[in-house]
């Protein structure tokens, strides 16, 4: 920064007039955050500038010479033409890395600043000429997003000649109108970039339309579009598609983040189906506290053990000390049941269902993802009592299944339900459940949701018991006289409370979170952002409107609209959620990358051969086929593509998910299945030890292999499931354990997971 100050000020350009402001991220937070300082300093408010980086086409292996772009915001350049006048074929936006690279900044905190000394003789800067030449004052990032400073067009030429960058000055104005085209059909299909939502073009004359279309294709392309391959570099690409597509934002607190609507549509979309499924079986909701007392935290042993390193406490109210600190609950089993040994005391009070729409949270070290594994996050979790292991039984299974509907159904992401093995299962339970889904890029396997049976371990504690109504008469006597309780200082055991004619109830509990979203994300996404699955896309059609040029009259254009303003009235009074995009000031291609990126199923592209026709044009997100449509029943055909579109992307999943499950007899080729991104089935003896044999061995050779995933610690393998569905892997009769050698009980997947 004093760099700058120094350079500046050497070239007697003012520089007391610094401003220092939050981070501007885009042209609205950038004015308003200078706004004002303009109006004191007696500047234009309108005047801003921007800067873009473009990497010119070269051999892979030459060093690439970045183009520098600075023009006043407002101004209109044709990529092309300023690439040709440069001598180049092609220029395409700089990715970050390159920005870093050469100019250490990002795209937001770009600007002619940037360009010094050190830097200027790898780089080649182009200034527009209208810019160059105005002695009005304009705000120019000071090489940070987060400084602004107010210089002529007159002292920023200055400036970068004295840098000795090779400058270009264009009359980019000039440039356009040499170059102009003939109009190009505005229905083509959508380039791959487009302008920002903060591009700063006002609403556009029918006259002009045609080249500020062409114009929004490359202003900030790079704030709108995914920028690296899904393949490419994972992680960065998973927070791209989630930042961009508009599901989440970052909050300042770690491992915490903002759902913004279009997530959390899809979280309501989840808790309406699966809370009136459970309705159905005699679930109802309720709410408990989300403080518990150590006391109770810590009833049971083995289940608190798992939990311990991860609970956090509030142990101060203002600047006072708590004098018993409380936590925030984890899950809520101990902050039940203590109510539950008191809500029931008749077998005729079972079964108890209850089921909490909460948040949890659960304080992690590990490196926090999205959706993922976030400090809190949101689920429902059911707690349910029964008399019978039967009964509870039942609901375990039936529980799961609603979750593997919720994937299926919903998301269109396949799943393999499953048992849990002892070392896997739910601490202090009886048995898991899982639906097991899996991450095709990375290769890992991913929970997708638990059914526990709790069996009598916590009703056995918290003494959540009933008269057991099939015990004789007189040990019933004899039962009610002892009540219950530890007479002699000790916990009586199950068997003792049923030489009483007690029976301790058997619980469950279940949970499904948020990690549904970014499971769908990850499994569905691609390389140009979300890909939503129609039933819990907020907005499953996007109509825009298309084929408006130079030659348009008024009323072709308003017919146009009013046609797109119909067809969504049309569809939402058909249950479908449509949407038309009439915002006047983008062009149809920035539309077109706005609804991609997130991922809306099908757009509907309405033109003026259209309204001829009597059609709309239909592109489906997933496959980016088109198609055209009549106008008449377009509801039903809608429907039906909708459907046609969930189908599909679960067959696509499905299909892939198969295809990495690999059935595997030898050790030897275990840790090879697993670097080739799959899950390995085995038939496992089920011993626990031999599980984390498993787990050490893989890891082992898998270091020892080539690199996999780089952001992901190279780790061996441990059991996702034994899937209920033995029969698809064939009979086990004989086989022995991979592993150890022993006897197997059943197939179980291994594989790494999240
Ligand atoms: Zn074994």
């Amino acid at each position: 920064m004093e760099s700058i100050s120094s350079a500046l000020s050497a070239l007697s350009i003012q520089t007391e007039k610094m401003v220092k402001h939050a981070a501007a991220n885009s042209p609205e937070s950038w004015r308003s955050a200078v706004a004002d300082v303009a109006t004191s300093l007696g500047f234009p408010t309108s005047n801003y500038t921007k800067t873009v980086v473009f990497k010119p086409k070269t051999a892979k292996t030459a060093t690439p010479v970045p183009v520098v772009l600075i023009a006043k915001d407002d101004s209109d350049y044709n990529t092309n033409s300023v690439a040709k006048h440069l001598g180049h074929k092609e220029m395409r936006l700089a990715a970050p890395e390159l920005l870093k690279e050469f100019l250490n900044a990002s795209k937001d905190d770009v600007s002619a600043l940037s360009i010094t000394k050190e830097n200027a003789s790898q780089l080649v800067a182009v200034l527009d000429a209208s810019l160059a030449t105005s002695t009005d004052h304009f705000a120019v990032h000071a090489a940070s997003s987060e400084q602004t400073l107010f210089m002529t067009g007159a002292e920023i030429a200055k400036y970068l000649q004295s840098t000795g960058v090779k400058l270009e000055v264009i009359d980019f104005a000039k440039l356009k109108a040499e170059a102009a085209t003939p109009v190009a059909k505005a229905s083509a299909p959508p380039s791959s970039s487009a302008s920002a939502p903060g591009s700063t073009q006002g609403p556009i004359p029918a006259s002009s339309k045609a080249s500020a279309a062409e114009a929004a294709q490359i202003l900030d392309a790079e704030q709108m579009g995914i920028t690296v391959r899904k393949e490419g570099d994972f992680p960065e690409w998973y927070t791209q598609v989630l930042r961009k597509g508009d599901m989440l934002d970052y909050y300042d607190v770690s491992g915490c983040y903002i759902l913004k609507p279009w997530s959390y549509f899809v979280w309501e979309s989840i808790q309406a189906w699966f809370d009136a499924e459970i309705k159905k079986i005699g679930v109802e909701n309720c709410y408990f506290p989300m403080f518990v007392s150590q006391q109770v935290l810590e009833k049971e042993k083995d289940h608190i053990e798992g939990f311990a390193p991860e609970v956090a406490w509030v142990t101060k109210a203002g600047s006072s000390d708590l004098e018993r600190p409380v936590a925030i609950r984890p899950t809520s089993e101990t902050v039940m049941y203590p109510y539950y040994a008191n809500w029931i005391q008749s077998h005729r009070d079972l079964p108890l269902k209850l089921n909490q729409w909460n948040s949890v949270v659960r304080w992690e070290f590990k490196h926090p993802q999205p959706f993922l594994r976030t400090r809190e996050f949101l689920w429902q979790e059911g707690h349910t009592a029964h008399i019978s292991l039967k009964e509870a039984d039942k609901e375990v299974m039936h529980i799961l299944d609603l979750y593997r509907q919720v994937y299926e159904k919903l998301l269109a992401v396949p799943v393999v339900p499953g048992v849990k093995s002892e070392k896997e299962k739910f601490a202090g339970g009886l048995y898991t459940t899982t639906v097991e889904g899996f991450v095709p890029t990375t290769g890992r396997g991913i929970q997708g949701g638990t059914s526990h049976c709790l069996g009598r371990n916590f009703s056995h504690m918290f003494e959540i018991m009933v008269e057991d109504p099939d015990a004789p008469e007189h040990i019933k006597v004899k039962g009610r006289a002892k009540g219950k309780g530890k007479g002699d200082g000790r916990r009586k055991t199950i068997e003792e409370y049923e030489a009483e004619g007690k029976l301790l109830v058997w619980q469950n509990s279940w949970g499904l979170s948020t990690r549904t979203i970014g499971v769908m994300v990850m499994v569905h996404g691609d390389d140009t952002g979300l890909v939503m699955p129609p039933r819990v896309a907020q907005i499953q059609v996007a109509i825009v409107p298309c084929g408006i040029g130079v030659k348009t009259t008024a009323q072709e254009k308003d017919a146009i609209w009013d046609a797109c303003d119909q067809t969504a009235k049309d569809l939402k009074a058909a249950g479908i959620r449509a949407k038309a995009d009439l915002r006047d000031n983008y062009s149809p291609g920035y539309k077109f990358n706005h609804w991609e990126l997130r991922g809306v199923p099908i757009r509907l592209e309405i033109g003026p051969k259209d309204l001829e026709k009597k059609s709309v044009v239909a592109v489906r997100r997933d496959t980016k086929a088109k198609t055209s449509l009549s106008v008449d029943n377009l509801s039903e055909s809608i429907s039906t593509l909708l459907d046609q579109i969930h189908d599909d992307m679960f067959a696509k999943a499905d299909a892939e998910y198969r295809s990495r499950r690999k059935v595997c007899e030898q050790w030897d080729d275990f840790t090879r299945i697993l670097n080739d991104k799959c899950h390995v089935v085995i038939p496992w003896c089920e011993v626990e030890a031999c599980e984390d044999e498993i787990k050490k061995r893989s890891a082992r050779q898998a270091t020892q292999g080539e690199a996999e995933d780089e952001k992901a610690p190279s780790m061996g393998a441990k059991s996702l499931c034994i899937p209920f569905d033995q029969a698809q892997f064939g009979d086990i009769t004989g086989k022995k354990c991979p592993q150890c050698g022993v006897d197997a009980k059943r197939w179980t997947m291994f594989g790494r997971s999240y």
